[in-house]
């Protein structure tokens, strides 16, 4: 064989290995695939059968303000709350949280249009039919910025705004980084969330009519990031509707 027969076969083996376990597998799953949009759709398609099989899409939220898919203490609790409402792709299982850090913390960047491909899920079976007039994201403070070199969630929010030709408009800046939120109690959280984030300068003339806007984040936890960045975009633009699309919960 060839040098050249033996590079073209590599590209042939390479084209066909799932971009998740690198297996040659079929990728016949016997799951519908619940995105319409070609390029998304051609992302999940990519991925083997087993690998497609394992998402755990939240198909059926149980609680109508966070989409969680199991019954939720931490909306009810919430007393007065500054999102309408928030709809998350998948539930966070070991998997899930395997697949992000491979993205988020390990750079692994051909995660990041499958991560996409799985917020168009939601992006179509809840908000296609409403009028989002921009999509932003939950920033990332300077100094993690500075260390990831990336914001996860804006990486994901540019790409799902290109596929549907909806703006992408950066509103917040995030003035200091928090503790990691899971190692810490609900009230701390809510607490340490106040003055985090704030209007960017110019973002005032962004949206001076009306708008549903739609703010993206990678992890849905307790909804304390999500209410609170709709708290400062509502401060700047007291007429928007914000509605948080997570990738997991
Ligand atoms: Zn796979
Ligand atoms: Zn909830």
């Amino acid at each position: 064989m060839s040098a050249l027969d033996r590079i073209s076969q590599w590209f042939a083996v390479s084209r066909h290995a799932c971009p998740i376990c690198g297996q040659r597998r079929s990728s016949h799953s016997p799951l519908l695939l619940p995105v319409r949009h070609p390029r998304p759709r051609r992302i999940l398609q990519a991925l083997c059968g087993v690998c497609r099989s394992d998402i755990p899409w939240i198909t059926h939220p149980l609680c109508r303000v966070c989409g969680r898919a199991e019954r939720c203490g931490d909306c009810a609790r919430r007393k007065i709350r500054y999102f309408e409402a928030c709809r998350c792709a998948v539930r966070y299982d070991d998997r899930m949280r395997d697949w992000l850090a491979r993205y988020k913390y390990r750079g692994n960047e051909r995660l990041a249009p499958i991560l996409a491909a799985m917020l168009a899920y939601v992006y179509e079976s809840r908000f296609a039919s409403m009028s989002i007039g921009a999509i932003t994201s939950v920033p990332l403070s300077p100094e993690r910025l500075g260390e990831r070199g990336f914001n996860q969630a804006e990486s994901l929010a540019v790409q799902l705004a290109e596929w549907y030709s909806i703006p992408y408009v950066p509103l917040l800046r995030r003035t200091r980084h928090t503790e990691k939120q899971s190692l810490k109690s609900r009230r701390s959280r809510v607490i340490d969330m106040k003055g985090i984030f704030e209007c960017m300068d110019d973002a005032a003339s962004v949206t001076p009519r009306p708008v549903n806007l739609l703010l993206i984040d990678d992890v849905y936890t307790t909804g304390s990031t999500i209410d609170e960045c709709a708290r400062i975009i509502r401060g700047a633009h007291p007429y928007s509707r914000i509605y948080g699309l997570a990738w997991a919960r």
